[in-house]
């Protein structure tokens, strides 16, 4: 197995470089945009076309404009081993969620051009589209149209939020599907032997630890209720003693409370899996006062974790903590609708391979689930996929996150290492 590390190393540099400078092109302060399907992220898509065209590499457009890169001569019908990540951001995000990966797998592949041709299994790398939320509504277009998990007749309808024009429209404004160097029709599990992405850390934890790089073991699933509301009762706020209130604000106070003393526990027993999160919680601004006692607490819950089980178990709280509190406090809960996911588990062959590489290279790696990413949908096309996480100071989806460039060159050669061991697999 050969790593050519010198090649490696320069080609981490120009993808650095490259990272920069559609950071600076794409600026919109605070932070950067990369809309889904805009001009901007059009723009990095020719960037990093140009990029890979100077090193040799085939590049391939899908009727959708996800790009695929392969090196020189392989056919695109062939089975790959294959990375990559997405080109969108939110709206003022930073400039490294998802681009980094994009970045790293043209830094393996450039290399992998510039090396010996020691490789069993060729190589693929993919520029996405569309992976962030706030664009459409939904998570995943680019990825879901590109590995044929949604149709564009299915989805094609879909606004952006901020043009007020369909999937389908935007797509066609930016000249897709084109004629020149067409890549297959739909990326299935035929082509992709396996799927390594490496991303950004979205939380504190790596920096926290002082571990550059994390691997993923799932990617977290979710119940959650949008639109709960408690009910109790309004009353005089210094008139009616405590055996006659129906506070609807203590009531779900003391459910938050419950659920974090759940989390304590868990935390406890060495399981940081679990997470929960009360984003909204309001009074009713029409009828709460100062000198009144609540009546009606509307709120959301998300439950999170990467193991089913936790799920299950948490949501079985959830009702008993909701009884024990209707029947002390005398108010009632409606959760209302309840939406979510089940959780994604990463590769266990994959995790261990890329930590045994990460070993080997003298960086230090932590497991650790993770949010959503393009990965998932692989993992849903049935393909062996993983994540790795790089060290990012200041969390994702805000003006301020910062990779290290360091942390970068140590994440692709991880990479590097990886995705050659898994071509010359079995
Ligand atoms: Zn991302």
């Amino acid at each position: 197995m050969t790593d050519a590390p010198s090649h490696l190393d320069s080609c981490i540099t120009e993808v650095w470089e490259l990272l920069e400078r559609i950071g600076h092109e794409t600026t919109d302060s605070p932070g950067i945009t990369r809309a889904a399907w805009s001009r901007n992220e059009e723009l990095a898509a020719d960037l990093v076309r140009a990029f890979a065209r100077r090193h040799g590499l085939q590049v391939l457009n899908d009727a959708f404009g996800n790009i695929q890169f392969l090196l020189p001569g392989v056919d695109p019908e062939t089975p790959c081993v294959t990375t990559g990540s997405h080109l969108d951001s939110v709206p003022h995000g930073g400039n490294y969620d998802g681009l980094a990966g994009v970045a790293a797998g043209l830094a393996v592949l450039a290399a992998a051009n510039a090396g010996p041709a020691d490789r069993a299994r060729p190589f693929r790398a993919v520029a996405m589209r569309c992976e962030e939320s706030p664009w459409f509504g939904t998570a995943y277009l680019g990825s879901r149209l590109m590995l044929g998990l949604s149709t564009l007749d299915e989805i094609g309808d879909l606004v952006r939020s901020d043009s007020g024009k369909s999937l389908r429209q935007h797509i066609q404004n930016l000249g897709y599907p084109r004629t020149d160097g067409a890549a297959a029709p739909v990326l299935n599990s035929a082509l992709v032997t396996s799927f390594l992405e490496l991303h950004i850390e979205q939380g504190p934890l790596l920096e926290a630890d002082g571990v550059p790089v994390g691997i993923a073991t799932a990617v977290r699933g979710n119940v959650r209720f949008p639109d709960a509301r408690c009910i109790g009762a309004y009353g005089h706020s210094a008139a009616l003693p405590r055996r006659f209130r129906q506070d609807a604000v203590l009531a779900v106070a003391e459910l938050a409370l419950g659920l974090d003393g759940y989390w304590k526990d868990r935390i406890a027993q060495g399981d940081e899996d679990f997470v929960f999160t009360l984003g909204k919680f309001s009074t009713d601004a029409v009828q709460h006062a100062m000198t009144k006692v609540a009546g009606d607490v509307r709120f959301s819950l998300n439950i999170g974790a990467a193991v089913k089980t936790s799920l299950d178990e948490a949501r079985t709280l959830l009702f008993d903590l909701i009884k024990g509190i209707e029947n002390d406090r005398g108010v009632t809960f409606e959760l209302g609708r309840e939406v979510g996911t089940t959780p994604t588990r990463m590769d266990p062959a994959l995790i261990a391979l890329i930590e045994d590489g990460a070993g080997a290279l003298g960086i230090a790696t932590r497991r650790m689930p993770t949010v959503g990413h393009d990965a998932a949908m692989f993992v849903r096309a049935g393909i062996p996929s993983a994540v790795m996480l790089v060290r990012n100071a200041n969390g994702s989806h805000n003006s301020d996150e910062a990779l290290d460039r360091e942390d970068f060159a140590g994440g692709v050669r991880v990479l590097g290492r990886a995705m050659h061991r898994l071509a010359n697999a079995r």
